[in-house]
């Protein structure tokens, strides 16, 4: 709670005064027992925040246009948010003396004003007034900031295919939905052609306009089909190349859609905390023989050093601790001291280092066959992983019936 440095708590149970209150509103939250309330805002990024902000500016906007002297100047209003594109018709000292009233309603909420003339920026659009016939209409242009660069997913990173295509999958619906003039339209589609050609997606970017503008007319003009009432069932999963649209066509024929989520994150590849050693960190780790070919794999929620030491002591003929690469050790008389450690993925304990452990298991078993030193048998496999890496264990009694990659 520490984080909400305005909040305050109350035990009075009187209740929220927003609607119909002539006075300031206050939002409340009740929580555990007590009501907190938010004399100024609601916390970015909380669940109900953005909601909450929608009803309160659609609350200010409506009072503010049906009380303010000077609204009959206003020709347009509309709002996205917090941004308003407003066409008036009057002197600038109206317009201003407009906008301090509407700085009045809530002091914490300031508006700035932007006068654009014939021309303005509005979200994602360029709006210009063009003479035509001595009438000014407005025409629209695609608005992109400068920073803009169309750098996008390219198309060699291990993303789902519509993941990559997004980039210009809604570019396009943008063109189509907006209408723009002959000459913004091929300015638009030469950018998104750029966008294509940036990130190396080998896509037909004509044909895709085509496609998708047809789609929209029929969406549009289509008698909707008789409502279905059975739920559309999805499945969220990591994306891991071709076996996942694989996975996801068969899963579709029983019914499920599935999401797939990217397995690697910009978050995996920065680290901003100082590294530590890997005998220092708790994961995945693979013991080495110097001797011969042998390997075992392994995974430790602590750090691998204290495993490590685990594995020494077992080298002992009275020690209870147990150990496969001791013991591999001890009966065929190789140096434990001439072991090789590698630690293969850094992890804290759960259900990441559980897979992970399966997946280098299997990988090893598949790999190095009879050279590793884990007892698969007593190795639990889940399922997708098995399927993943197309791996049928000869000797567990498993019935899950799961058809395999040919
Ligand atoms: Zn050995």
């Amino acid at each position: 709670m520490t984080t909400f440095t305005s909040l305050r708590s109350s035990k009075s149970q009187s209740p929220c005064r927003y609607r119909g209150c002539s006075s300031r509103h206050i939002f409340y939250i009740f929580l555990h027992i007590q009501i907190y309330k938010f004399p100024d805002g609601f916390p970015m990024g909380g669940p109900l925040s953005s909601l909450v902000a929608d009803i309160f500016m659609d609350d200010l906007e409506t009072r503010f246009l049906s009380s303010e002297p000077l609204s009959p100047h206003i020709r347009h209003w509309s709002r996205y948010v917090d941004d308003v594109l407003c066409v008036w018709h009057g002197s600038r000292t109206d317009l201003k003396l407009c906008l301090d009233r509407l700085n009045t309603i809530c002091p914490s909420l300031q508006f700035t004003l932007e006068i654009g003339g014939q021309q303005i920026n509005f979200l994602d659009l360029t709006i210009s007034l063009k003479e035509y016939q001595n009438v000014l209409s407005p025409s629209f242009n695609i608005f992109r900031k400068s920073t803009f660069t169309g750098v996008a997913i390219h198309s060699s990173s291990l993303h789902p295919r519509a993941h990559k295509a997004a980039a210009v999958t809604s570019a396009i619906h943008r063109m189509v939905s907006i209408p723009l003039d002959a000459d913004a339209r091929k300015e638009e589609t030469s950018t998104i052609k750029k966008i294509a050609s940036l990130n190396n997606l080998n896509v037909d970017i004509d044909l895709m306009i085509r496609r998708i503008s047809a789609h929209t007319l029929l969406r549009e003009n289509r008698v909707p089909p008789p409502t279905n009432n059975t739920k559309e069932r999805w499945l969220r999963l990591p994306y891991m190349g071709a076996a996942s649209d694989k996975l996801a066509s068969l899963l579709r024929r029983y019914g499920y859609r599935v999401g797939f989520y990217p397995v690697s994150t910009v978050g995996d590849l920065v680290r901003l905390k100082d590294r530590s050693t890997p005998l220092d960190q708790s994961g995945i780790y693979q013991l080495s023989c110097g001797m011969c070919p042998a390997v075992y794999i392994g995974q430790t929620g602590r750090k691998l050093s204290t495993r490590l030491s685990e594995h020494r002591t077992a080298l002992k003929p009275t020690s209870t601790k147990k150990s496969a690469f001791a013991a591999h050790c001890r009966s065929k008389r190789h140096d434990f001291n001439k072991l090789e450690v590698s630690l293969l993925h850094a992890c804290p304990k759960g259900r990441l280092m559980n897979r992970l452990e399966e997946t280098e298991t299997i990988a090893a078993a598949i790999s190095r066959k009879e050279h590793l030193l884990n007892d698969l048998s007593a190795t639990f496999v889940n399922p997708f992983i098995r399927y993943y890496l197309g791996y049928a264990p000869h000797n567990t009694d498993d019935n899950v019936n799961i058809p395999f990659p040919t």
